[in-house]
């Protein structure tokens, strides 16, 4: 299926309609890139501004298929952008600012002032980590504040760091500080954790782990110079306080979907994921989702991978009935505005 010019009654822009538009660059965007493509799609992938996402600020990753040796965040994304390019899919450096949904082909505009009409479009804008909101966490970001072992890891060499939280994250990324640090603390809320057993295991046989359970930290306080210095606890069961002296603070506590693209326009459930159905279809026709938008369980580069495999395959297949039948409702306005309406 070859990109068709602009009808006359899409009389927003100028040039060609892309049959599919990809926004996001991690797995699940290069992934429905790759498919798309070999789809004959032709696909336009905008990397966004955090290109690669989450999985590109990861230091080893050893749970996915067919790399048993284990490779790097950054290394894996390079090769799934080298695949999707391969069978042609157009990357573009650029973040997306704006979507028009009420209109059929869709408008994409992007930071660079591109305007891009595209018949589906197909949202993998991934998720961000979650902040604290104590005292101190903005202020000091940057100054011993961190929410990357990978990127900040190095300049803790030697020195005492505190991770807070108790999933994957929080374990993984406080056996990677091991490599710098001479001591991590894992500050945990409960005295238990969430993360994975083989990773469970791991931290409690590394000399230099620490846990702190049943803690919180209520502030993050800084030294003269503006720079870390300490955490200031609350115990979750006792109520006691305290404060523990650290020159860093690594916080892995969650992520929030990178969903303001889509506030107001397609339908997002009570954690801000967008919802889809088996088909990874979202409430308005032609627009797919795929990756940690719209995952709120796995959350896995492969399973990001597995949704960008199947919003590719349904887009194909939604493309190419929209060859034999119009945009859903779009002969009647009104039936047009009841699909695209977004549940409140
Ligand atoms: P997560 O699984 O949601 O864990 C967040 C952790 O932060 C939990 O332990 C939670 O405590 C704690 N937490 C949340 N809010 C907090 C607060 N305000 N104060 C203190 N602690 C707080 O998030 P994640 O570790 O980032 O992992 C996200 C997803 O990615 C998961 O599905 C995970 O399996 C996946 N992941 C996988 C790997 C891997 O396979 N190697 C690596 C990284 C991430 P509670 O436990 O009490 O809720």
């Amino acid at each position: 299926m070859a990109n068709s010019d602009v009808p006359s009654n899409g009389n927003q822009v100028e040039g060609t309609v892309e049959d599919v538009v990809i926004i996001g660059s991690g797995p699940a965007g290069f992934t429905a890139g790759l498919y798309t493509a070999r789809a004959n799609l032709n696909p336009l992938l905008f990397t966004g501004n955090d290109y690669g996402g989450q999985v590109s600020i990861t230091y080893e990753v050893e749970n996915y298929p067919g790399f048993p040796e284990a490779l790097s965040g950054p290394e894996l994304v390079e090769r799934m952008k080298q695949q999707a390019e391969k069978f042609g899919t157009r990357v573009e450096f650029d973040y997306v600012g704006e979507i028009v949904v009420d209109r059929h082909p869709f408008l994409v505009r992007t930071a660079n002032g591109r305007e891009v009409a595209a018949k589906a479009i197909i949202a993998c804008t991934g998720a961000r980590p979650r902040y604290l909101e104590i005292p101190g966490e903005k202020e000091l970001m940057g100054r011993g504040v961190s929410y990357c072992a990978t990127c900040d890891g190095f300049f803790f060499r030697g020195k005492d760091v505190i991770v807070v939280g108790g999933g994957d994250s929080a374990v993984e990324e406080g056996l990677f500080l091991t490599k710098f640090a001479t001591r991590v603390r894992i500050l945990h809320r409960r005295d238990e954790l969430r993360a994975s057993k083989i990773l469970q295991e791991r931290a409690f046989a590394n000399p230099k782990i620490e846990f702190v359970w049943n803690t919180v930290a209520s502030e993050i306080v800084a030294d003269a110079e503006g720079k870390v210095a300490g955490v200031k606890t609350l115990n979750t069961v006792t109520g006691e306080t305290g404060q523990l002296e650290t020159e860093g603070v690594f916080i892995f506590v969650g992520h929030l979907p990178n969903n303001e693209l889509f506030k107001g326009k397609l339908e997002l459930d009570e954690d801000g994921h967008l919802v889809t159905d088996d088909k990874m279809r979202t409430n308005v026709p032609g627009i797919f989702a795929a990756g940690e938008i719209m995952d709120k369980v796995f959350k896995q580069v492969a399973t990001s991978v597995g949704q960008g495999c199947a919003a590719a395959m349904q887009t194909e297949k939604w493309l190419a009935e929209l060859e034999d039948h119009p945009y859903p409702g779009f002969a009647d306005p009104r039936v047009f505005r009841q699909r695209v309406a977004v549940p409140v």
